[in-house]
């Protein structure tokens, strides 16, 4: 499919006329952190920990959910076990504390020139991640100085995670923009539906395991292989959007 038949298409299934684009709606983990291996790495420990089977790619699947939502859905259908909040939540700072004790992931190689793309473009760039841990908001602060703006949606904000719509809707609200006006950067099948869901043009990454198929399937307008490729299509693509007003 041609840069203009995918345009045409998200157009007519979403009822929009043309786009505007103001905002980039920005995933943290697996977009601008390459930290997802860390990630899966420490969910299979807390797992093994409490006796429950898994492998690794199957927390790939789930990227993008709360670390609540999982843990209660792994212990239900791993060890027939109903977990409260508050347990949930304990089991989630266990599952941070292997987290951090793996090191830092690095910056995602790429990542930066992206959000300088989108800066030059004048289109603001607002952080959407359901993580909860301060220490990664930080480091954000000191990888990608002044890239950032204020308006940030974090697991603080939400109760549903992704594939609800919530965090981008959030998002979206925050920053005083409508569908059309954005665009979601998304490596994972359930962010990107949560982002299709909420209307936005949803741009794909393959930065680990998933296939494209996968993104594609699950609601991606477009995909890149990496946040270099996409940092090189971008300039071309926000024009192609810029043509068609809203
Ligand atoms: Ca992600």
């Amino acid at each position: 499919m041609t840069l203009q038949q995918t345009i045409a298409q998200y157009l007519e299934y979403t009822g929009h006329k043309g786009f505007d684009i103001h905002a980039a709606l920005i995933d943290c983990d697996g977009v601008l952190y390459d930290s997802m291996k860390l990630h899966t790495q420490a969910w299979v420990k807390l797992m093994k920990k409490n006796g429950i089977k898994c492998t690794r790619d199957e927390f790939y699947e789930l990227e993008g959910m709360t670390g609540s939502e999982i843990i209660k859905m792994k212990f239900k259908t791993g060890a027939g076990k109903n977990i409260t909040d508050d347990e949930a939540h304990a089991l989630y700072g266990v599952k941070n504390r292997y987290f951090r004790e793996l090191g830092e992931a690095p910056v995602m190689p790429g990542a930066k020139r992206v959000l300088e793309v989108l800066k030059e473009a004048d289109v603001d760039r607002v952080l959407v991640t359901g993580s909860q841990q301060d220490t990664i908001l930080e480091r954000i602060e000191k990888d990608f100085p002044g890239l950032f703006g204020d308006v940030k949606v974090t697991g603080h904000d939400v109760r549903k995670g992704k594939p609800n719509p919530e965090p981008y809707l959030k998002a979206m609200a925050k920053a005083e923009r409508k569908s059309n006006q954005c665009i979601v950067i998304e490596n994972a099948p359930l962010g990107v539906q949560a982002a299709h869901a909420a209307g936005c043009f949803t741009i794909g990454v393959t930065t680990g395991p998933i296939p494209e198929k996968d993104l594609l399937k699950a609601g991606a307008d477009l995909v890149y292989k990496n946040m270099d490729e996409l940092a090189a299509a971008l300039p071309s693509l926000l024009v192609a959007l810029t043509v068609i007003k809203a």
